[in-house]
């Protein structure tokens, strides 16, 4: 058997499934448009990578990656949709430096490592309440929402809506009397979203819209502008908002391929159809794990992410053979995360149902050999 992934061929070279975590897989479509565009975007005689941030050009990319952020997200003018460079992990100091008052404190929920750093960051800029945890048991399950304990006059309620390490998940979202603060950097636009629920969403790009280095923030207008005094120009959303995400020089590809994948999505059909798609791949891997007694799902039922599917062998030893294997076929990047263990099969929106197909293919036949 041998899972090449024969779709990609328009460059004569095969490409293989691809499972990592992030930097990850990006649709076929967007990257042979990114190979011309590279070149010479828009008949300019000149390549995306070339061109000025302050030019005809990019005025227009950034302007339509906005756009179509926008359509696909029903995103209202109450928003604004920035393009931040740090990543994800800038942002975990950017939400308190501009949120958090002198004084203040935010409810946090503590559901694996990505929050953890969250927390660990917003320490600096004031009193963190950590509202639930899921630690005793190594953050294998979500909380229940009954289990909050929220405060009434936080400053917000910071979140990690998927957990990229342990593939747990919200279904749904924190009922919390402060603005909602999601971490949706390996979920968003995985499946439909009501914003007007949030008072800011960010997402690192490189799991599920484009490359690393740059962030997707969505936030409500009306809680920017009460930065600390002494935040750096770069941090502050109110600069960002006035500057249109170019007080310096920006991430210009990031913002263009983030455009072309947010045009994909609407292109596939919308955030329905990515929900749709998502679930079904997932539930191709779940329900296989379910029924199999040679390896085991890490996740129960109804904490599971449709995003990062962590799994492990009954028999922890074969683990390091089952990487090495599938690599060799073809499916490349299942091994876990250290803090999880065993595998992780990572199933984001460019994912074709093939992989999954695949893997589960590899997954019997390894079970075969080794049961
Ligand atoms: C990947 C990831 C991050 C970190 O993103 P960077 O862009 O590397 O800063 C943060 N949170 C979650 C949930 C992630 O999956």
């Amino acid at each position: 058997m041998s899972a090449v992934n024969t779709a990609n061929t328009a460059t004569g070279t095969a490409r293989i499934f691809n499972f990592s975590a992030g930097p990850a897989c990006l649709p076929d479509d967007v990257l042979n448009q990114a190979r011309a565009d590279l070149w010479n975007i828009d008949a300019s005689g000149i390549g995306i990578l070339e061109h000025s941030h302050r030019g005809k050009v990019f005025d227009r990319v950034i302007d339509e990656a906005e756009a179509a952020c926008r359509r696909i997200g029903n995103i209202s003018d109450d928003y604004a949709v920035l393009f931040v460079q740090g990543g994800a992990t800038l942002q975990n100091a950017m939400v308190p430096a501009n949120l958090l008052p002198v004084g203040g404190h935010a409810d946090y929920i503590n559901t694996g490592a990505w929050s953890k750093k969250s927390i660990k960051e917003a320490k600096m800029y004031g009193e963190v309440h950590v509202s639930a945890s899921s630690e005793d048991k190594n953050f294998s399950y979500i909380p229940a929402q009954d289990t909050f304990d929220l405060c009434k006059d936080a400053a917000y309620c910071h979140f990690t809506e998927n957990n990229t390490i342990f593939g747990t998940e919200f279904t749904t979202l924190p009922d919390a009397p402060s603005p909602l603060v999601s971490d949706a950097s390996s979920n968003i636009y995985s499946r439909p979203i009501d914003v007007s629920k949030y008072g800011l969403i960010y997402a690192g790009a490189q799991k599920n819209l484009g490359p690393a280095g740059c962030a997707l923030v969505i936030v409500r207008k009306d809680l920017v502008g009460k930065h600390r005094e002494n935040t750096p120009t770069l941090m502050r959303y109110d600069v960002m908002m006035e500057q249109g995400s170019r007080p310096n020089t920006p991430n210009t590809f990031a913002i263009y391929l983030m455009g072309k994948v947010f045009e994909w999505i609407e292109k596939e059909g919308g955030l329905k159809v990515m929900g749709q798609r998502n679930a079904e791949k997932a539930a191709v891997l779940y329900d296989f794990l379910d029924d199999s007694s040679f390896y085991t799902a890490n996740v129960a039922e109804g904490s599971r992410s449709n995003m990062n599917v962590c799994f492990r062998c009954a028999n922890h030893d074969l683990e390091g053979d089952f990487v090495n294997q599938a690599e060799a076929q073809g499916l490349a990047n299942l091994k876990g995360h250290r803090d999880a263990g065993g595998m992780r099969a990572s199933l984001y929106n460019a994912v074709p149902k093939e992989a999954v197909e695949a893997l589960v293919g590899f997954m019997k036949d390894f079970a075969s050999k080794n049961g």
